[in-house]
């Protein structure tokens, strides 16, 4: 009984033997936990494309993508990813398509080239993240917070609000896991709940930082339909990005390919 209640409140998906996402442990505020406990639950849709754990190669792919993108600010090409993890080119491309499929990047349609991995985007958007000397977009406010921890790297994020425009400024600390400055203090994150098969073109957009409760507030009353979601601050809202995206790179490739 009590085994089947923990894994009710506690979904989580083993995405490679022994790492679990999201990593409950990384979200200590109530609030923070039931905001993911809650989208995770409006959204069972997300959960389903997680639960099939990765293939192998496929893993050991998206994580060179990530890695790569860390690193250059930008996504590898195929033969970069070939060349990182001595695949054959066509068995990148298989796992690309795996990996697309899944939700965990998106590729364009014509030239099959990385236009996406979450948490990072080639579109611009509003939500801009310097990381390793680099400035990259982030799909939403949660995946920009949840960037710092996933690459134990410290980052400034620079978004405006979405009801006023008025810039907003966040740092980390502590590997990115936990904010060090907000400005202004009282800015908030709009946690959106919508899911319909993908996160780029459905809840992405609606999850924003806001520069006040005020203005989240504002922003929500004339919003039709009404959005589904909660309001969390930045520290909580750091929280929930550390949780979905903590565990994604906590094997080191090189560890791997050894
Ligand atoms: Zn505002």
């Amino acid at each position: 009984m009590k085994t089947d209640a923990h894994a009710q409140l506690e979904p989580a998906v083993e995405i490679r033997p022994g790492v679990f996402r999201p990593d409950w442990s990384a979200v200590t505020k109530p609030r923070a936990r039931e905001a993911l406990a809650g989208r995770l639950a409006a959204r069972a849709g997300l959960l389903d494309k997680w639960s099939h754990r990765l293939d192998a190669n496929d893993d050991l792919v998206w994580r060179a993508i990530l890695q790569f993108y860390g690193d250059h600010g930008q996504p590898p090409q195929i033969a970069d990813i070939a060349g990182e993890i001595g695949f054959e080119i066509d068995h990148v491309e298989t796992a690309l398509r795996a990996l697309d499929s899944n939700d965990l990047i998106g590729l364009d349609r014509d030239s099959g080239q990385i236009r996406l991995a979450y948490p990072f985007t080639e579109a611009v958007t509003a939500h801009r993240v310097d990381l390793n000397g680099h400035t990259l977009h982030a799909l939403c406010a949660i995946d920009a917070l949840g960037a710092a921890d996933m690459y134990g790297a410290d980052i400034s994020i620079s978004s405006p609000c979405r009801h006023c425009g008025s810039q907003i400024e966040v740092t980390t600390t502590a590997d990115g896991r936990a904010p060090k400055s907000v400005a202004p203090a009282g800015a908030v994150v709009w946690y959106d709940f919508a899911y319909d098969g993908c996160a780029a073109g459905s809840c992405c957009p609606s999850i924003a930082f806001f520069c006040s409760d005020a203005h989240l507030q504002q922003w929500l009353d004339v919003q039709t339909p009404r959005r589904d979601g909660t309001g969390l601050t930045v520290d909580e809202a750091l929280e929930v990005g550390r949780a979905i995206f903590g565990p994604v790179l906590t094997d080191p490739l090189s560890d791997t390919l050894r």
